[in-house]
């Protein structure tokens, strides 16, 4: 039985202010159900995180980092390693979101490793895929979504990939007000499911949480959470106005 989560990635959003008070209204809003029916995090800004951490510190709301640098410590200017992140009270780190593949260029090599040392560190990864709107007409999305799970996940073992949770993105969705319909996420999560069973087994599979990420809103949450393979949401817009959220969280139980 997997048990639906709910993340908001607040992206390049937020101040301080509004960042710790986005948070307490989530938990404050989620307290009757956070932790015993629904996995619920906030994702801010890696410079927000410990001020996030502190007001969410007696709460079911966990908090992740929008990515994470695939070394432990050294000479890389400007990244954000595994252990720091832990060390300020992080859970889950972001691996692969669109706009770092689309906007910064990441490829999936680089993500392979991000998503190996989020794990070997003691974060739980969030590992994004999704086809673009070309490829999608082109019917490549089985295509595009096989290659990058199959290279994100290269060279993980079986007991470390039961730490991840993939998110399913179309990039066509996000951020766009377009959302996949929910057949069409079914079908890819189905795929994806079906995919980890042949890379390694349909126990690890069944067990591996999926989320649906693109344009979700209050009132398509449910319908998307209503099929068999989406076991949460990653929420961008829609997880900075505290109302949406919650009531998006609602939705998911
Ligand atoms: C996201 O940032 O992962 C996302 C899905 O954004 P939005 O909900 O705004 O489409």
């Amino acid at each position: 039985m997997r048990k639906p989560f709910v993340a908001g990635n607040w992206k390049m959003n937020t101040d301080i202010h509004s960042g710790v008070e986005l948070a307490r209204s989530i938990a404050a809003g989620s307290s009757d159900i956070a932790c015993h029916s629904v996995d619920v995090a906030v994702i801010p800004p890696f410079v927000y995180i410990p001020a996030v951490v502190q007001a969410l510190s007696s709460t079911c709301v966990a908090v992740g980092a929008q990515d994470v640098y695939c070394e432990q410590k050294g000479a890389f200017t400007g990244e954000i390693s595994p252990p720091m992140l832990k060390d300020v009270g992080c859970h889950y780190a972001l691996c692969g979101h669109s706009e770092r593949r689309h906007v910064i260029g990441e490829k999936d090599g680089l993500i392979n490793k991000k998503v190996a040392a989020a794990v070997s560190g003691g974060l739980l990864p969030i590992f994004c895929v999704g086809e673009l709107l070309e490829e999608r007409q082109a019917s490549q999305t089985e295509k595009v979504v096989s290659r990058q799970i199959k290279k994100g996940l290269a060279n993980l073992a079986a007991e470390k990939v039961s730490a991840v949770t993939v998110a399913y993105e179309p990039v066509w969705a996000i951020g766009t007000g377009l959302t996949a319909t929910p057949q069409q996420a079914q079908e890819v999560h189905s795929f994806i499911r079906d995919l980890l069973a042949k890379m390694y087994d349909r126990r690890l599979a069944d067990d591996i949480r999926i989320l649906y990420g693109g344009s979700v809103k209050p009132d398509n949450a449910a319908e998307l959470m209503a099929q068999n393979d989406i076991d949460g949401l990653l929420v961008g817009g829609a997880s900075l106005k505290a109302d949406d959220f919650l009531a998006i969280i609602r939705a998911a139980v």
